[in-house]
């Protein structure tokens, strides 16, 4: 039996709390359009309920009436918002700003500084619009609505003018609304440049990720997930700036698995593939942080290793030996290779390809010898 407890509604709200909160540690992320939007709307909800306590103790009855229908729009818009229909609440929340802000103006005088939301909305839609899907491509709208609300506030000034306000207020309470409404101003500038600048760091967080992923796919050979050639042509290009520069020694290992087209030819070529997955765990696992392999074709591998001969050569027979002990386990089979490595060391005032060619040479020689061995 299935039981809704209680207990499991409580489950529901902590873990979508923690989901929140995880989201924001981790930089990801991330209130959702809907969690904004029913956000604004709840926010300016209170705001317009404390509005409308003060007007009822400033004794403005009738300000106190009308503040309440905004509490009410504000609650439709909240209700719109979590059907997913944000052009309509924010066409009815802007709808709401002209219409309070010129009410007020004639309640209480345009120094009282209830224009200002007109302004302050402003950048509220050119939020939405930036990067926001559903209002993307409607660029117009922005424009429309930020006209219209510069003539709003043209039209609170003139109001201001020509009417004479229905309360008389005290200089202390029109201080009071001066303040308020200046203060809530530019707390909704700051908040909208500050999940803009939130934004655009996730948008970046997420676009270097990108980056780098393809970055490291480019350099990556994708059976072995070795470096590529391509990559290592650029190692190879500052290894030999550091020895023509700083003097740093290093050594170069050519090697090639010997007898691979029969491996392909008896096993196939999945098994092949197989081998060479294998062959590459065992560079991965042999070379220190600063030395580094790259697939440099087929079944050739190049070793670049921080040091001078003697060490570069040591590196080979070590892995020369754990390939020759390596037994690889592919459809059901047993398979054992051997490999042939060339060493050369790096000589100031030669280039990469002479290097490489020394280094291949000695493979040759190798496998001209029989084959499994480091020539140096
Ligand atoms: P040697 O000892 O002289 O190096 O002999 P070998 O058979 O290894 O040399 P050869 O160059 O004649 O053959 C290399 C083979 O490697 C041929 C090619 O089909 C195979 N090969 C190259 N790339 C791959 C690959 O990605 N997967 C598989 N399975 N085989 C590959
Ligand atoms: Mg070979
Ligand atoms: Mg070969």
């Amino acid at each position: 039996m299935y039981d809704y407890s209680y207990a499991e509604g409580v489950n529901f709200v902590m873990s979508n709390i923690k989901h929140y909160v995880e989201g924001i540690k981790n930089g990801e992320g991330y209130f959702g359009e809907q969690f904004r939007f029913s956000f604004l709307s709840v926010c300016t909800l209170i705001f317009h309920l404390v509005l409308a306590i003060i007007f009822f103790i400033f004794d403005c009855r009738l300000m106190c009436v009308i503040g309440s229908g905004s509490v009410l729009i504000y609650y439709l818009a909240l209700v719109l918002s979590r059907k997913q229909k944000y052009e309509y609440a924010l066409a009815l929340s802007s709808i709401e700003v002209a219409c309070f802000s010129v009410i007020t103006t004639i309640a209480f005088g345009f120094d009282t500084g209830f224009y200002l939301y007109n302004l302050a909305i402003i950048s509220i839609f050119f939020y939405f619009s930036i990067g926001w899907n559903f209002f993307k491509g409607s660029e117009v709208f922005n424009w429309i609505y930020s006209i219209a609300h510069f003539l709003v506030t043209i039209v609170c000034f003139v109001v201001g003018k020509l009417v004479v306000p229905w309360y008389d207020l005290s200089e202390n309470k029109r201080m009071v609304f001066i303040l308020i409404n200046i203060a809530v101003a530019f707390v909704i500038e700051i908040g909208i440049l500050f999940l803009l600048r939130w934004d655009t760091a996730y948008r970046n967080g997420t676009m270097t990720d990108k980056n780098s992923k393809l970055n490291e796919m480019a350099n990556r050979d994708a059976l072995t997930k070795l470096y590529n050639r391509r990559y290592m042509d650029r190692f190879l290009e500052e290894k030999l700036i550091g020895l023509n520069v700083d003097g740093k020694i290093f050594g170069l290992i050519m090697c090639d698995i010997d007898n691979f087209k029969r491996v392909n030819d008896t096993y196939g070529h999945e098994s092949g593939d197989d081998v060479l997955v294998e062959i590459a765990k065992v560079f991965m696992d042999s070379l220190r942080g600063d030395d580094t392999v790259c697939r440099w074709g087929g079944e050739e591998f190049l070793i670049v290793v921080d040091g001078n001969k003697k060490v570069t050569a040591d590196v080979a027979e070590r892995i020369r030996t754990k390939i020759n002990e390596l037994v690889i386990n592919t459809h059901g089979r047993t398979i054992s290779v051997t490999m042939t490595f060339g060493v050369a060391e790096s000589i100031p005032g030669y280039n990469i390809e002479k290097l490489v060619e020394i280094a291949d040479e000695n493979l040759y020689k190798g496998k001209q010898n029989g084959k499994n061995q480091v020539v140096c």
